[in-house]
């Protein structure tokens, strides 16, 4: 079940790299954007700057492999928090 989802890039994972208060990043990685948690997703400024970027560079998937056959990029951007459009 999805609990968190990537400010950058909507990615849903079934727990919080932020932690259960969301102020307490673990600096992984998303697997698809590539945004490091508590970098470069830490305001809204910096996340919308890293999706653009990201966006602008064709939206790959970080890690390639891990790419579900039936991935969907406008339908994962949907998912992106409110608070960090
Ligand atoms: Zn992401």
């Amino acid at each position: 079940m999805a609990v968190w989802h990537c400010r950058v890039c909507g990615l849903d994972y079934d727990y919080s790299p932020w932690g259960p208060n969301d102020d307490a990043p673990d600096y992984g990685t998303c697997e698809c954007c590539g945004v490091q948690f508590g970098t470069d997703d830490y305001s809204v400024e910096t996340a919308r700057a890293f999706r653009r970027q990201w966006l602008n560079a064709g939206a790959k998937w970080f890690y390639v492999n891990m790419q579900p056959a039936d991935w969907q990029l406008e339908t994962q951007l949907t998912q992106i928090p409110e608070r960090f459009w």
